[in-house]
């Protein structure tokens, strides 16, 4: 079955006939007296609307088991719950800030060793000890769309016996498979694009590994940030147009990234691969496309306040996969943590923009663009 079917045709209600699965919203399921047992017992645990979402997640990554949390730092959290004192974490330094957080200010305290790396790309055996547990990756990553290497990763890793945990959230299963090239396991903020809509606060984890999937079950149950039913109903349901939605956005990315690369008034635009040819040949080799999310840096001559007032259409906000346009300034709002030196190390410049794309006609978005670039000069 092709990506776009199994996102609509996974979940049918046989029983009833009904063309889209049921919303189960009780929190507690009735037990054998005698054995204490059920399906299911306490929503925590497990309710059918979540376990019908989870099903579609892990159809989605290729992957055996699907875990739905309350938000995608609620999975991350999830997915490093499994260190134990005195292990060691590699991440690069231009990681999501909230994940660069979850691991410097919470983790760091309770007795893990978080190692930053300034290029996952260049990571070799001397790097990883016996206590290296997880080397976490985000590719494409954060705003620079600068890509890794993952088989490359998964065989150094490996050979160390340290996991591979990958932030697939630009990509999404549709356009990026890292359980296919060996990676362990998935997570992804499905706020963004499994959402799609700029309303739902999720977070997934995917794996073929019985022995971690248990471990991620016991941390749904046990730390219990999970994915309520009704927000798992709709995430059903907004993955059932995701194909479609990032087939759109994605095209209007490249024409607005082919647009903005001949305009004076922008000194760089980045995308997936245009780092450099050993970039772009690697991305190719495991991904089916770039995504819909850019990065670009106006020149600077212009004012960046001005351009950003004058857009009318991507909204001046953090977040991204939605079907509107959003833009964002990586510096002050999603990477502010980072001191000035490591954001410069990161490529994160005070002229650099990132743009989600959405579903608009790309003609209106492409005009808004320039109108807004002529009116910053
Ligand atoms: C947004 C995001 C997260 C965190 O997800 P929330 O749903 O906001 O908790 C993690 N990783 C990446 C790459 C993100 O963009």
């Amino acid at each position: 079955m092709h990506i776009q079917t199994a996102a609509v045709q996974t979940l049918r209600d046989h029983e009833h006939g009904a063309v889209v699965p049921p919303l189960h919203l009780a929190s507690t399921f009735e037990l054998d007296p005698e054995t204490a047992d059920g399906p299911y017992a306490y929503q925590r645990g497990s309710n059918p609307t979540r376990a019908q979402l989870e099903r579609v997640l892990a159809v989605l990554d290729g992957a055996e088991h699907g875990f739905a949390f309350a938000t995608g730092m609620a999975a991350t959290a999830a997915a490093f719950s499994i260190l134990e004192v005195g292990d060691e974490v590699i991440l690069s330094a231009g990681v999501y800030g909230g994940t660069y957080r979850l691991v410097d200010k919470y983790f760091a305290a309770r007795g893990l060793t978080p190692r930053f790396v300034e290029d996952l790309g260049t990571l070799t055996d001397d790097d990883l000890t016996e206590r290296t547990r997880i080397v976490f990756v985000e590719t494409p990553a954060n705003p620079t769309l600068r890509i890794t290497d993952l088989r490359r990763i998964v065989e150094l890793a490996h050979r160390h016996g340290a996991l591979v945990i990958v932030d697939n959230t630009f990509m999404t299963g549709v356009l990026q498979r890292p359980l296919e090239l060996g990676a362990d396991v998935v997570v992804q903020s499905a706020t963004k694009f499994l959402s799609g809509h700029s309303d739902i606060l999720a977070g997934t984890i995917t794996t073929n590994d019985a022995d971690l999937a248990a471990r991620f079950a016991l941390a749904q149950k046990a730390l219990g940030g999970v994915l309520p039913p009704f927000d798992s109903y709709r995430l059903i349901q907004t993955i059932k147009t995701l194909p479609l939605r990032l087939e759109r956005q994605q095209a209007n990315a490249v024409a607005i990234a082919e647009h903005l690369r001949e305009h004076p008034a922008i000194a760089a635009v980045h995308v997936p691969g245009s780092f450099s040819e050993e970039e772009a040949r690697i991305h190719d080799s495991q991904a089916t496309g770039p995504g819909a999310v850019l990065s670009f840096e106006l020149a600077p001559e212009l004012d960046r306040v001005a351009f950003l007032r004058a857009l009318k259409y991507p909204a001046y906000a953090v977040s991204l996969g939605g079907v509107e346009s959003l833009i964002c300034h990586p510096a002050t709002m999603t990477h502010e943590a980072m001191t000035p030196e490591a954001q410069a190390e990161a490529g994160i410049s005070q002229e650099l923009l990132r743009l989600s794309v959405g579903i608009e006609d790309v003609a209106d978005l492409i005009e808004d663009l320039d109108q807004a670039l002529a009116a910053a000069r």
